[in-house]
């Protein structure tokens, strides 16, 4: 189709929330209009064990026939029409996301439904050319959503808090030291890469010799067994 008769919403809006809202009706606009739409970087909300969680895909395209389909940019190359499986893999993990935080929008827009194919977009080869690959998401949608809906809500987590428990930084160190110390940690490997209290986590799994400190896959391995020793 050519470029040029694709509308392209501004999606500008105060806060994530108000981002989320303004996505919401471009979507429902685009959809009712009937052509083609490109929202680049729009925001979606998702919640996720009882809270909002907001995300921005790279773009979602509104199809003239009401389908909405994600965008993925990623700068892994694709060579020879093939990239690395892993980080496909994690891209389409990524994707899947997104497609489930419009499917609920979708559900409220008339005429609208969501492609469980994504586009992924790459490097091509050794170039700064992009090219494109269909990928099916189906997959990884039903398990993230498998997923989110076993996830213990974050009411519940709270609930096991002792009274006044607050995670508020302007509070005396010693009374954010407690708060922390007194939310049970879920520490692997991967949360160095990936989480400010990791060091925090690790120390304290350490101490108490859980075997998942060792890994997720370890951890599998050992079945029943949860301690080191
Ligand atoms: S390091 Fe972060 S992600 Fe990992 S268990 Fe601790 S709080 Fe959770």
């Amino acid at each position: 189709e050519p470029a040029g008769d694709a509308a392209t919403p501004d999606l500008s809006a105060a806060g994530p929330e108000g981002r989320a809202a303004r996505t919401a009706l471009a979507l429902r606009e685009a959809t009712a209009a009937g052509g083609w739409a490109l929202l680049d970087h729009p925001m979606l909300a998702l919640e996720v064990a009882g809270s909002p969680a907001y995300l921005e895909p790279d773009a979602v395209v509104v199809h003239p026939d009401g389908r909405w389909t994600v965008v993925e940019i990623k700068s892994f190359p694709m060579i020879d029409a093939s990239a690395d499986a892993s980080k496909v893999g994690a891209a389409a993990r990524q994707a899947a996301v997104y497609v489930l935080a419009l499917e609920r929008v979708a559900a409220v827009t008339e005429g609208a439904e969501v492609g469980h194919q994504v586009l992924l977009v790459c490097p091509k080869d050794f170039s700064n050319l992009p090219t494109a690959s269909v990928v099916d998401v189906r997959k990884q949608r039903a398990v993230t959503r498998r997923q989110l809906t076993r996830l213990t809500r974050i009411e519940d987590i709270a609930a096991e808090l002792p009274e006044g428990t607050t995670f508020d930084p302007a509070c005396a160190p010693d009374e954010l030291d407690a708060a922390v110390a007194a939310v049970p940690p879920a520490y692997a490997p991967e949360c160095l890469a990936a989480c400010e209290l990791a060091f925090h986590c690790r120390a304290k799994s350490r101490a108490e010799g859980a075997v998942e400190a060792l890994g997720r896959s370890v951890r599998g391995e050992l079945g029943g067994l949860t301690t080191v020793a």
